[in-house]
């Protein structure tokens, strides 16, 4: 298997024993664990060729599709979040060799590419 999809199922499994309550703190050190192991197996994540669906130069007002927040473009976050890429993870080391990172929406949601899940809905701020 994988090294990071044995890493990255050891520490999900973990998480999944504290139960359904889960505290916004523990998942968000379990976020920032598995963001760390991701850059760890799979490098910075400036070094990978940008996917494209970032937000403009100029900011925007976007709004998040999937959890309907409003904010600004600039906001966006480029990262990894394994967790949320779960099936890409579950099919590394046979279909695919590597997790790309994404633009993800700020908020802990499954919203990412800006004109994609998060879609412009004002005027440019200058
Ligand atoms: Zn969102």
């Amino acid at each position: 298997m994988h090294p990071f999809r044995k890493a990255f199922r050891a520490l999900h499994r973990e998480s999944l024993k504290c139960d359904s309550v889960q505290t916004d703190n523990a998942l968000d050190g379990l976020d920032a664990e598995l963001e760390a192991l991701a850059i760890e197996h799979f490098g910075d994540v400036g070094d990978h060729e940008d996917d494209g669906f970032g937000p403009p130069t100029a900011s925007v007002q976007v709004l998040c599709r999937h959890c309907r927040d409003h904010y600004l473009s600039s906001e966006m976050v480029r990262a990894y979040r394994p967790a949320r890429q779960s099936a890409m993870v579950g099919m590394l080391g046979t279909d695919v060799d590597t997790l790309e990172p994404l633009w993800w929406c700020k908020n802990r949601c499954d919203g990412a590419g800006y004109q994609l899940d998060i879609v412009p809905v004002g005027e440019p701020r200058q």
